[in-house]
């Protein structure tokens, strides 16, 4: 059996902030079934879910930083999740509460030092077991500079034939650092320096793209508008598009199942999904103080103009101000001018637009239940899990026609799963907005539609496949 490593800074339910958390903590529950053994390592951070967990030590060790030593443990839990899951534990970079923002909303400063220390660490451990996997599976930048160090330290030579697959999940975020940052860096032939330079400075994301013997997005729009248009790197991926693939995310079926979700308080039964639906709405809207007899528009995500969410509080206001009868539930944080502006209307609009600035899973839950349509802006969108979550707890989506969401829904006018916005814009989704409110109106055509996209199978089995397929090849 092909055995298969994935590194990364997240995954569910030890660690998540976005996509990413999900899919590392998603995929290898699906690979053994496909002939893959899978194992994950993420940092140790001080969080309750490690708190809760029981670990042995499995290797110790110390890395040179600079002019520190940095003492590091391995860590293996037992029992709780069905896949080996192993930690690093390296006090003083990583037992911090959040994965990645400091208390002022900012990334860590010392993020260079993190990084590099949680990829070293991972190294030295697998110098000394080289036998344990065959494969190492990185995920975004974070651990973008191991396919590098695997190939040009002699320090990792006995790890160098192992190949390499990368996985970019938000090539927004590209781990650019100055040049000074190399003092961190173990001994390795000057002549490969340029594998880690792009424009003049370290970018991890670059240096993975040119070093790993497989790239891969999580989806294959986001891959080909890599190709087309990717700012700076554009000619970076052209040059290296024969191993760049796209592979579309599933979701967990069993986690993000209406039926049985235990963050629910109002689960599917059987086909019912009309009762379902209203229970879960009724609800909400109770909860909420929201207008009820209207239908419910939803989002949930990062604040962040990525996702779109500047686009959020103008488009529903445009709505509003035409008289359109809806309700909206709006759930995140991050960017506080968009935070502000969303706030200040739902402080306009207290029974039409309810907003939450906080990251909450049972929230996000009940929205994913209750709401008629659940709106995606994305500026770009390399998968999105939301769109699939909502779809299989009856919600249609109303997205921008980008990445996995141009793959996972088409416009209905063309037979499709939800509501495709022409433009992303105000404009593009006061129309997307206009379209919901008259859909909703029409019900024989909206709970065909419901019960259509509840039925649709975004399971990780055919991407699990894939992957495989992909790690045995690079095996053999
Ligand atoms: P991202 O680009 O943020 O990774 P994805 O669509 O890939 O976006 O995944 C987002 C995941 O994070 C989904 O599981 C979504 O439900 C969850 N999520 C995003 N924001 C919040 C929030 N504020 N509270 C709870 N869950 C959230």
């Amino acid at each position: 059996m092909t055995k298969v490593i994935h590194i990364s800074t997240e995954c569910y339910p030890a660690a998540k902030a976005g996509g990413m958390g999900d899919v590392v903590g998603a995929l290898p529950l699906y690979l053994p079934g496909q002939g893959i053994e899978a194992s994950v390592i993420t940092p140790r951070y001080k969080r309750t879910w490690f708190e809760q967990q029981s670990f042995v030590t499995q290797y110790s060790g110390e890395l040179n930083l600079d002019d520190r030593i940095v003492d590091f443990r391995i860590q293996r839990l037992e029992g709780t999740l069905p896949y080996p899951f192993y930690c690093v534990d390296i006090p003083g970079l990583f037992d911090r509460e959040d994965i990645y923002l400091a208390e002022n909303g900012h990334g860590y400063p010392d993020e260079p030092e993190r990084n590099i220390s949680f990829q070293l660490a991972i190294l030295d451990w697998l110098s000394h077991e080289a036998d344990l996997f065959d494969v190492f599976h990185c995920h975004d930048h974070m651990t973008g500079l191991i396919p590098f160090f695997l190939k040009c330290c002699h320090q990792f030579e006995m790890l160098s034939k192992k190949p390499t697959v990368f996985t970019i999940h938000n090539g927004q975020y590209r781990g650019i650092f100055d040049w000074s940052v190399h003092r961190y860096f173990p001994y390795y032939d000057p002549r490969h320096a340029g594998l880690l330079d792009w424009d003049g400075a370290i970018n991890s994301l670059a240096t993975a793209i040119k070093c790993s013997w497989v790239v891969n997005t999580v989806s294959p729009s986001y891959m080909q508008e890599l190709i087309n248009d990717f700012d700076t790197l554009t000619p970076l991926v052209s040059s290296e598009r024969e191993k760049c693939e796209g592979i579309i995310n599933g979701i967990d079926n069993e986690l993000w199942d209406p039926k049985t979700d235990e963050f629910l308080d109002h689960h599917l039964k059987g086909t019912n999904w009309k009762s379902f639906k209203s229970k879960n709405k009724s609800a909400l809207i109770k909860r909420l103080n929201l207008k009820s007899r209207r239908p419910l528009i939803g989002f949930i995500g990062r604040m962040a103009t990525q996702k779109g969410a500047d686009v959020l509080a103008s488009s529903i206001e445009e709505s509003l101000s035409k008289g359109l009868q809806f309700s909206t539930v709006i759930l995140g944080s991050g960017d506080k001018a968009i935070e502000q502006a969303l706030t200040e209307l739902s402080n306009r609009y207290p029974r039409d637009i309810s907003v939450t600035i906080a990251y909450d899973e049972k929230m996000a839950r009940a929205i994913y239940a209750a709401c008629d349509f659940l709106m995606m802006p994305s500026r770009f969108e390399p998968c999105g899990l939301n769109q699939m979550y909502a779809m299989r707890y009856g919600t249609i989506p109303m997205v921008s026609n980008v990445g996995g969401l141009k793959d996972t829904v088409p416009d209905i006018s063309q037979k499709g799963n939800g509501i495709v916005a022409e433009t992303i814009d105000t404009a593009g989704f006061a129309k997307g907005i206009e379209r919901a409110v008259h859909l909703y109106k029409s019900k024989k055509e909206l709970g065909q539609l419901v019960e259509k996209i509840m039925g649709i199978d975004w399971s990780w089995d055919q991407s699990a496949q894939k992957y495989a397929e992909m790690y045995q090849q690079l095996n053999q």
